[in-house]
């Protein structure tokens, strides 16, 4: 049986923190999505964190998303025009069902209270 070392867990390099290229607040990678998308290729969210490529991150919150489909922020993090994906909210909304914990932070915005 595995028994914990606490002593030996640095959150910090165990779970890594990634910045909202929307509203630019840092917050473990656990609670971020992942997109990735070259500057005139199609955005694609990458659920599983393995796609190739330089990843966009922002947070695991509809509100976050929802600013940078409408304002096009993904131009930004992307540095060019990108191809948003008129259904990139219900493709995002589909895949987190296989992720309960980031699901629930999406819809209930629990990040931001
Ligand atoms: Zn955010």
């Amino acid at each position: 049986m595995k028994r914990h070392n606490h002593r030996n867990k640095n959150p910090k390099t165990v779970v890594g923190t990634r910045t909202c290229f929307v509203c630019k607040t840092i917050s473990p990678r656990a609670h971020m999505l992942r997109f990735v998308g070259r500057v005139g290729q199609v955005v694609q969210f990458d659920a599983k964190e393995v796609l190739p490529g330089r990843g966009m991150w922002l947070h695991a919150c509809k509100a976050c998303l929802e600013k940078a489909i409408e304002k096009r922020i993904f131009y930004k993090a992307a540095k060019g025009t990108v191809k948003i994906p008129e259904d990139l909210m219900q493709v995002v909304e589909k895949e987190l069902q296989n992720y309960p914990q980031k699901q629930e932070l999406f819809f209930k915005g629990a990040i931001h209270e």
